[in-house]
């Protein structure tokens, strides 16, 4: 993996993407692209160099050269400043947050991506949107309560806080209060609502849990086993550690696991074990694979607890622990048995921590898919997710299929897209069509573990909370492109991986 410069990699992929619409009187490089609506999503080519003496005035003054493409009047006023990073191969990424009258824009984040000085490539959506207000109306009181209606909250807490940001649609921001709503219980949620600030009522609500279906390392103090992994370099650096708790097929409490002998053989530790295990895999696969060191690339620690509720069929990252249930009469096993369903909510903390998609529509859907991606990288083993938790002569098999969405009740093309209004817009349901495009691509190029690197850069440096499908197209081809060269065998079976599935 060379570094390329900016003129070699440009040069190939104006090669590569010849239905890319381009500016006629620009550099015959530069490529604008589109979502079905027309949206800009994606600009690459040599756009200018950058100036200024901090990151910050750098990246703002850069922005000034797209100004004209995407048609803002003033990045000083309209862009805060949030965060960069050097890759491994020379590119540097910016990213900046859209805000209007001061106020943050729901998901709207703009990656600037940066090579010897020069600004070579623009991710994000950030045409111009008219405000419907400045100045709220309701009360942020108001709002909480709202929010907590519209989410049955069972248990209401207090401590509840609402920000004032606008929320798109089409191209108006209307002026809302975002309220997040957290609870355990027998339904937990996890809930983000968008409260309109002007009359009080619901503009959006996304329930970021998992909605729809479905030798050890440990540590001894004073005599006692517990299941504490100190054994991986994030101990030593961060004094960081995989733990695991168990709530006792309880909603509430949680309890650490303890072992006289360090033999973990009773059945009640083993769902414990299970997950104690898998997470130690997980977290060698991204350090080993994806140089990412724990979750967040900060070597944090990594926190399961199983026996979650009474017969909960389900797993999910509730934003600082993988929680799992011990499954019911359709999944009969305890969740954390399968290192995909593992590794699938494993990687929904590494997408929190990166490209953060909103768990809602299209970008909700991309956080699915990407988790069922690189899920079935980190297990290598087949194309299913799920297979280990039904026995043997059960009627279902698996949950998903990366190579038959449509056996498991999943679009595998555009034109079986579904819109609907359950299950956030339909997330699992959508994430058949990228993730077939994700097999398309590791058979067509014979490696899982390469179409695996492509999917993680993408996720980590191209991709922005609110990408579509279009999006996620230009960013993979873009990792595609910095990786294995852009004008690769392996480009062309990645742009044809897509087309296939629809996604132009
Ligand atoms: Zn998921």
């Amino acid at each position: 993996m060379k570094r390329f410069r900016w003129t070699t990699l440009l040069l190939s992929m104006s090669l590569l993407l010849p239905s890319a619409p381009e500016i006629a009187q620009a550099d015959a490089n530069l490529h604008i692209y589109r979502n079905e609506s027309g949206q800009i999503h994606t600009i690459t080519g040599y756009l200018g160099r950058f100036q200024g003496d901090s990151e910050s005035a750098r990246a703002l003054h850069a922005l000034q050269l797209v100004q004209d493409t995407y048609r803002f009047t003033d990045p000083n006023r309209q862009f805060s400043y949030e965060n960069s990073h050097l890759d491994e191969y020379g590119l540097r990424h910016q990213r900046l947050h859209q805000r209007l009258n001061n106020i943050p824009i729901f998901g709207r984040d703009v990656l600037l991506h940066e090579m010897d000085d020069a600004l070579v490539g623009v991710s994000g959506f950030c045409e111009p949107l008219t405000p419907n207000s400045d100045m709220p109306t309701v009360k942020a009181e108001e709002a909480i309560d709202a929010a907590q209606e519209a989410v049955q909250n069972p248990t209401p807490s207090e401590d509840l806080s609402a920000d004032l940001v606008y929320y798109p649609t089409g191209d108006q921001a209307n002026l809302a209060y975002l309220v997040r709503v957290n609870w355990l219980g027998d339904e937990p949620g996890r809930w983000t609502v968008l409260v309109d600030a002007l009359d009080g009522s619901i503009l959006a609500k996304i329930n970021n849990i998992e909605t729809s279906d479905k030798s050890v390392q440990t540590t001894m103090r004073s005599g006692i086993y517990y299941l504490i992994d100190e054994s991986r370099p994030m101990f030593e650096q961060f004094g960081s550690s995989i733990r695991t708790y168990t709530f006792q097929i309880g909603t509430q409490s949680q309890a650490q696991l303890t072992d006289l002998d360090n033999i973990w053989d009773s059945p009640e530790q083993s769902a414990a074990v299970d997950a104690h295990l898998h997470a130690g895999r997980i977290y060698d696969y991204y350090l080993q694979h994806f140089k990412r060191n724990s979750f967040d690339g900060l070597g944090s620690p990594m926190r399961s607890a199983v026996q979650f509720g009474h017969n909960y069929a389900n797993a999910f990252w509730d934003g600082a622990q993988v929680i799992y249930g011990d499954g019911d009469d359709q999944i009969p096993t305890p969740l954390s048995a399968a290192l995909d369903i593992c590794a699938h909510e494993w990687t929904h903390a590494v997408i929190d921590t990166s490209a953060g998609l909103l768990y809602t529509g299209q970008s909700g859907a991309l956080a699915e898919s990407f988790a069922d991606a690189l899920a079935s990288v980190i297990e290598g083993r087949d194309w299913t997710l799920g297979e280990d938790l039904f026995p043997v002569g059960s009627k279902q098999t698996a949950l998903r299929s990366l190579a038959e969405p449509a056996a498991y009740g999943q679009p595998e093309h555009m034109r079986d897209y579904r819109t609907v209004e359950e299950d956030n817009g339909g997330v699992h349901l959508n994430a058949g069509i990228p993730n077939r495009a994700f097999y398309n691509f590791a058979t067509r190029i014979h490696s899982r573990e390469q179409a695996g690197q492509v999917w993680y850069l993408a996720l980590r440096d191209y991709l922005t909370p609110d990408a579509d499908f279009s999006a996620a197209r230009a960013a993979t081809e873009q990792a595609c492109a910095v990786l294995y060269g852009p004008n690769s065998q392996i480009a062309h079976d990645l742009a044809t991986a897509w087309l296939s599935v629809g996604v132009e």
